[in-house]
């Protein structure tokens, strides 16, 4: 039995740079593919995210592995994707199984098993053990098994039927861990979450229960995972920090085991404590992201997000203090939202001041329970599904709200967002605590590049750039010498052509870290626009292998006279030049 387990492209093509909601692989295909090989099975796992630039490629794939059965991780925004593989897989061979799962699939096996004949089976819900069974039962050759196989779907006598619902697995710890067999950086240490937001699928997916792995499991993956070479994780639970004791028990294990990582987490504004946040930073974690929504009571309360407000500010004054950056997830476009709304928003950025916030309309999707008030309100069904949409707009629904409008509040909030993004540099209050102090620096410093370098240096809405990089590349160096603030503050001060201070600003650098290319590059060019070619040689000739550095050494060689090794200068950078 050859099994392909596929994440098919989504209908629309995300703009460059924001692939990253729909560019990896859900981790529940790695369960399952690991489920099949701890039981010999032959899987493999296609990321075809993006597979429809080069569609000859699915065909030499297909053609290439012969699968006997496909699996497919479906969600709302792939499904086309999965349905378009799909007919072409049976198209090359009528007997390939095709097997639907994941979130779309389980809201939506009705309809894709009454609209779409190329869909054999549906796995609902948890599909580890479903999928297994399913693959027994098939290569058995066993149909009339089908039936007794927990949690999956498929047709029967021209009529689409469903299997009693599997158990979800009760502990998570008996689960393989994927990273045995694969290599990823997206982990989940929990399945499920205690909230019941209206938006969000999640809650009926999982159900009520928020099932925990245990540290040392967790831990385990991880330190698979390291011991392959990944150092960055993104750790993907619904709600990392659910539990105080659990979370600080990883976080100590990680140090324990010495694993010099870096990670990302998502968490509830009202899950988050000073231990839990301390612990979090040392043991890596750089980022939190965390579900504001609104800054309307009144909305939170509309989308079933229970949050207070002195709780959001703590949070995001809590997580800045021990220099995690903190993401703040917004939604407008709401049942009830108005400029008044809007306006609330805007205020609550000012107090909590995000250093990064994404903005997203309100959308619905099958198994939330706006879904549900959609079906109950406009007398919408699955059918709506057949359309090539990815979700619906919750304005549509709305009479008093139009596309023109919540476009509207999107450009307000993010204009003000932008617009502020100074202010809340300035106001940073980082920990004063010894033992952060490298951290906080490397916090500072990497902000700061996010200014000059990064996304916004480029976003001409975001006021006084270049000075929240200085800002941030000094406060850096008040807390440790730090490779890239001295880099950053010698490049803004060159671009200024403040030469002399950008030169003293570098040789402090170059005092800590000598052996830096960069910083010995950067101010030789000082030093050079200083005409102090005998000292820009002595950084220069340091880092001699670059092209760019070639022509700068044969320029300072030339100023000094030395016109033959100008020429021999001149000449490496070309050869350099012609290897590139
Ligand atoms: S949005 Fe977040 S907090 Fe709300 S139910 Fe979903 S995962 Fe839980």
């Amino acid at each position: 039995m050859r099994i392909l387990l596929i994440y098919p492209y989504p209908l629309y093509d995300r703009s460059q740079g924001h692939e990253e909601d729909i560019s990896v692989v859900p981790i529940g295909l790695y369960y399952i593919g690991a489920v099949l090989r701890e039981e010999g099975y032959d899987v493999e796992i296609l990321n075809w995210y993006k597979i429809h630039k080069t569609p000859e490629r699915i065909v030499d794939t297909l053609v290439e592995k012969k699968p006997d059965i496909i699996g497919f991780s479906v969600l709302n925004a792939n499904r086309w994707g999965a349905i378009e593989i799909a007919q072409i897989a049976k198209e090359l061979n009528s007997k390939v199984k095709i097997v639907f799962g994941g979130v779309a699939a389980t809201f939506l096996w009705k309809h894709f098993l009454t609209h779409f004949p190329q869909v054999n089976f549906v796995v609902i819900g948890e599909g580890e053990y479903a999928f297994l069974h399913l693959v027994k039962v098939i290569e058995r050759g066993r149909q009339k098994n089908l039936q007794d196989i927990k949690g999956i779907a498929f047709r029967k006598g021209g009529k689409v039927v469903k299997t009693k619902a599997a158990k979800p697995v009760s502990n998570l710890d008996d689960l393989p861990i994927p990273a045995t067999y694969f290599q990823y950086q997206h982990v989940v240490s929990s399945r499920g979450c205690p909230g019941k937001c209206t938006f969000c699928g999640s809650p009926k997916l999982w159900g009520n229960r928020t099932r925990l792995r245990s540290a040392e499991h967790f831990v385990t993956e991880l330190e698979l995972l390291y011991n392959q070479g990944t150092r960055f994780f993104y750790f993907s639970d619904d709600t990392f920090t659910i539990n105080e004791k659990r979370v600080i028990e990883i976080c100590k294990m990680i140090i324990e085991k010495g694993l010099k990582i870096v990670w990302v987490a998502i968490s509830r504004a009202d899950l988050v404590s000073d231990a839990i946040l301390y612990w979090m930073r040392k043991a890596g974690c750089t980022q939190i992201s965390y579900g504001v929504e609104s800054g309307s009571e009144k909305i939170r309360a509309l989308l079933n997000k229970r949050l207070k407000r002195d709780d959001i500010k703590n949070a995001f004054s809590l997580t800045y203090r021990y220099g995690i950056l903190a993401r703040a997830y917004f939604i407008y476009g709401s049942p009830e939202e108005t400029w008044e709304t809007i306006e609330e928003t805007v205020d609550l950025i000012k107090e909590i001041r995000p250093f990064i916030c994404v903005f997203y309309i309100l959308e619905i999707y099958p198994g939330t329970m706006l879904y549900s008030d959609l079906q109950q309100r406009r007398h919408v069904t699955d059918d709506v599904w057949l359309e090539k949409i990815e979700g619906i707009c919750y304005f549509e629904s709305d009479p008093d709200l139009s596309q023109e409008l919540v476009l509207a509040f999107g450009k307000r909030l993010r204009e003000d967002f932008f617009a502020n993004l100074r202010h809340f540099v300035d106001s940073l209050d980082l920990a004063d605590e010894e033992e952060f102090y490298d951290m906080h620096a490397d916090f500072c410093s990497r902000l700061g590049m996010t200014f000059s370098h990064g996304d916004y240096a480029q976003n001409e809405f975001v006021v006084g750039r270049e000075g929240a990089a200085e800002t941030l590349f000094r406060k850096a160096l008040t807390y440790a010498p730090d490779h890239r603030a001295y880099l950053g503050l010698g490049v803004i001060r060159q671009k200024r052509r403040e030469y002399e201070d950008a030169a003293k600003i570098l040789a402090e650098g170059v005092k800590h870290f000598p052996g830096s290319e960069e910083l010995n590059l950067c101010l030789g060019i000082s030093y050079m626009n200083l005409r102090g070619y005998d000292q820009a040689l002595e950084c220069l000739l340091k880092c001699q292998d670059s092209e760019e550095t070639s022509y700068h050494i044969a320029s300072c060689f030339g100023a000094l006279g030395d016109h033959q090794k100008e020429q021999a200068f001149l000449e490496q950078g070309r050869r350099l030049a012609k290897r590139r």
